[in-house]
Formats: structure tokens, C-alpha cells, sequence
């Protein structure tokens, strides 16, 4: 498969990617998993090897390539550190794109720069407390006075937002006490009035950073507005769709890292006086595991590939996403199983990526709204004919 849509250039990027991640990720995997550590180093690494601004032209300081390129460093990132790979994921296509798709060129020569090199992380909130499915249920709230915004709300599970240096994050915009729709806004994470929650004790990508950010009369100028006035809430829909397909790639890189970790202990563990892999109860788990991972990689890839090429992938992405994500928690799950007793035990690595795992069909969109989108996208399509 890779020989269809990868270039040179690509394979460079992975074999590069698959480097790092196996010499700098695999020792801290485990140990950043265990104490729940940011890491810091990695991610100052990843900024010099260009993996932060993967898509971003290079006159903003990116590396200029595609969005294939960026799935691609995702997914080998994600085969040995989900978490890892979940900040530079959040950072890039959510924590980032919207900057490049719909800020002004002052915004992007402010903030494109420092985000690729890694100097500065990216995050995004648009989950609240009552809006997350139903993200239009945005309460938080911008009231226009003069020539600044005060915003009053709260965003909750916003990955990255610790150690953020930018947030991005959407609120109802009211000018002259009309309600004029959902914006989008960026702002510098030391504003006065903005606060953050504890870090959120969580269940898998432990060492990643999610918390609730806080709004208390926060003044922010109006050059702060990302993109048109009250066109925020489409523009982070078409965010969520690009995320889409990257958090594809991150279930491509989680369901391979239980895959490979249970072909290797298949061969290993021995019963009845042989590998347990000679037992067909096991060699075709390995099989449906095999199929469904390359299932998953042909969708995650051709939306790649369709967004390359400048056309609407609104279902393809959310196909990408719904099979991969529920891929990756299908295989995992089979990795523990393969691993029998020892699989349920931290000292092995099918625990950390079946762990891992449950987040991708849940966040950028539940499995349940990425059904949602694909009929509608098949409905509509029906219904017009
Ligand atoms: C680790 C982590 C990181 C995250 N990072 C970010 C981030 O960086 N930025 C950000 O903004 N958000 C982030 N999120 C939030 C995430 O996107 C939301 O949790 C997700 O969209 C679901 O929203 P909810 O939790 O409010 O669940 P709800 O919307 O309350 O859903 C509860 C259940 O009801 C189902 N449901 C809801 N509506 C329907 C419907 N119409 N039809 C059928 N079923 C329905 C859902 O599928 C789900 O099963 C993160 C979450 C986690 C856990």
C-alpha cells in the first residue's frame, strides 16, 4: 500500500520518524505512561527535527509537506508512544490549523513560526462542560466592548493546554447585546484572567496534558478573532474534520503497537510444547488483526490522499476515523488476550496500548457522531437525486 501513495520523500519522513521514535520514545515509553510525565525533551526534539509543523509552508517555518506526511509521522510515533504522539498530533491539527487556515497573515507570522519549531505548543478548546457532542451548545461567551473582547466560560479536556503556549478556543460572540453566532479566538496562555485546572488523572495517554482553561473577565484586542466573526463554529468543524483523519493515523500507530507486540509474544510464549502461535485459536486472531489494520490504513491513507488533492473528504475522514479508532481498540484488546495473564500486567507494553486505545473513538468526535456525519454525508447524497 505504501507503494501507492507514498513518495521518496515520505518514506524518508518514515524511516526518519521510525528512528527517533524507537531510539528517543521507546525507553521513556513506559515510565512517562507510569508517572503520568509530560515529556518535555521529546517534544523539544521532535520540534528540531521538524515533526511540529509538518504541514505549514516553510516561509512560516514548516516543513512544507503534506497531510500524508504529517499521518504518517503520527502513525510512527503512535506504534511506540500514543502520548507522544497525541501532543504533536493536538498541537499540529488542532492546536495549529486553524491559525494557518483561517488567521490573519499577522497572526501567522506571530504564532506559525514558534509553533513549528516546537518553541511554543498549540491547544484547542471547544469542549465545555454542556457542549461536547453538541459543541454548538457553546456557552462561553465574548461580549464586543470598544476594542476588545471580555470573554466569561470555561472549556473543558483541552489537551496540551498546561503547557501551551497559544489557545485556541471558540465562544458565542455578543455585540451590542445581539447574539451573533459561535467565534473562534486566539489568545496567549499568560493572559490575565485566563486560569487551568489540574491536570486530569486519566486512563490512557497518561503523559499527555488535558485540562479544564478558565475564563474570568478575560480582555483580549479584537485582532484576537481567528478567522470571520461568527463564522468560528463552521471553521472548527472543518478543523475536526482534518483532526479526523489524523487521529486515524494515531489509530493506525496504537493498533500496530499492539499488534507487533503480540506477534512478538506469540512466537515467544510456548504451551503444550510449542509457540502459541502454531494454534490456529491464535495465528487467526493475528490474521483478523493483520486484515483490519490494513483495512484501516487504506482509509486513513486515500483521506489523506483526497485532501492532498483539494477535494471534500467530510465522510472519508469520519470513515477514517470511526474504523481505525474502533480498530485500534478491537486489536488491542486481542493483544492482551494473546498475552494471556501476563497481558493484564503493566510490564508488558499490550496494557499500555489497549489503555491507550479507548480515547480514539471517543474524542474529535464519538463513534456515535462520526455515524451521525457519514449518514448524513449518505442521505444527502441519496435524497438529491
Ligand atoms: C483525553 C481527552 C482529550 C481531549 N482533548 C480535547 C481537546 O484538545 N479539545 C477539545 O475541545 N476537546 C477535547 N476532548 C473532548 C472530547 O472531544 C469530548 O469528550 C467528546 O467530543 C465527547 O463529548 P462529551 O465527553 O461531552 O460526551 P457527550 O457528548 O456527553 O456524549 C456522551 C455519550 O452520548 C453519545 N451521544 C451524544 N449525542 C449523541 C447523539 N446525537 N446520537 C447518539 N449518541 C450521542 C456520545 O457518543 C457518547 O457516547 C478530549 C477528551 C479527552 C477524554
Amino acid at each position: 500500500m505504501e507503494r501507492l501513495y507514498f513518495t521518496e520523500e515520505h518514506k524518508m519522513l518514515r524511516d526518519m520518524v521510525r528512528e527517533f521514535a524507537r531510539n528517543e520514545l521507546a525507553p521513556l515509553a513506559k515510565e512517562i505512561d507510569e508517572t503520568a510525565t509530560f515529556p518535555h525533551e521529546s517534544v523539544k526534539k521532535m520540534g528540531e527535527l521538524g515533526l511540529m509543523g509538518i504541514p505549514w509552508p516553510e516561509e512560516y517555518g514548516g516543513t512544507g509537506m503534506d497531510t500524508l506526511a504529517l499521518v504518517i509521522a503520527i502513525e510512527e510515533l503512535g506504534k511506540v508512544c500514543p502520548s507522544t504522539a497525541a501532543i504533536m498530533m493536538a498541537h499540529t491539527s488542532l492546536g495549529s490549523a486553524p491559525i494557518y487556515h483561517f488567521g490573519t497573515e499577522a497572526q501567522k507570522r506571530k504564532y506559525l513560526p514558534k509553533l513549528a519549531s516546537g518553541e511554543m505548543l498549540g491547544a484547542f478548546g471547544l469542549t465545555e462542560p454542556n457542549a461536547g457532542s453538541d459543541a454548538g451548545n457553546t456557552q462561553t461567551r465574548a461580549v464586543a466592548k470598544g476594542d476588545e473582547y471580555i470573554i466569561n466560560g470555561q472549556k473543558v479536556f483541552c489537551t496540551n493546554a498546561g503547557y501551551a503556549g497559544v489557545i485556541i478556543f471558540t465562544a458565542r460572540l455578543i455585540e451590542d447585546g445581539e447574539d451573533r453566532g459561535i467565534a473562534a479566538f486566539v489568545v496567549d496562555r499568560g493572559t490575565e484572567g485566563l486560569s487551568l485546572s489540574p491536570p486530569e488523572h486519566k486512563m490512557g495517554w497518561r503523559a499527555s496534558d488535558t485540562r479544564a482553561v478558565f475564563f474570568a473577565d478575560m480582555r483580549i484586542p479584537k485582532t484576537n478573532l481567528l478567522g470571520s466573526p461568527s463564522g468560528g463554529f463552521k471553521q472548527f468543524l472543518k478543523t475536526l474534520t482534518g483532526g479526523r483523519i489524523t487521529i486515524g493515523a494515531l489509530s493506525l500507530g496504537t493498533a500496530q503497537g499492539g499488534y507487533e507486540a503480540a506477534l512478538q509474544y506469540s512466537q515467544e510464549r510456548e504451551a503444550f510444547g510449542k509457540p502459541i502461535n502454531k494454534f490456529q485459536g491464535i495465528s487467526f486472531k493475528l490474521a483478523d488483526m493483520a486484515t483490519q489494520i490494513q483495512a484501516a490504513k487504506h482509509l486513513v491513507y486515500n483521506a489523506a490522499w483526497l485532501k492532498d488533492q483539494g477535494h471534500s473528504v467530510i465522510k472519508e475522514a469520519a470513515m477514517a476515523k470511526l474504523f481505525a479508532s474502533e480498530t485500534a481498540v478491537a486489536v488491542t484488546t486481542e493483544a492482551i488476550q494473546i498475552h494471556g495473564g501476563y497481558g493484564y500486567l503493566k510490564d508488558y507494553n499490550a496494557e499500555r496500548f489497549f489503555r491507550d486505545s479507548k480515547i480514539l473513538t471517543i474524542g474529535e468526535g464519538t463513534s456515535e457522531v462520526q455515524r451521525i456525519i457519514i449518514s448524513r454525508e449518505i442521505l444527502k447524497a441519496v435524497n438529491s437525486v
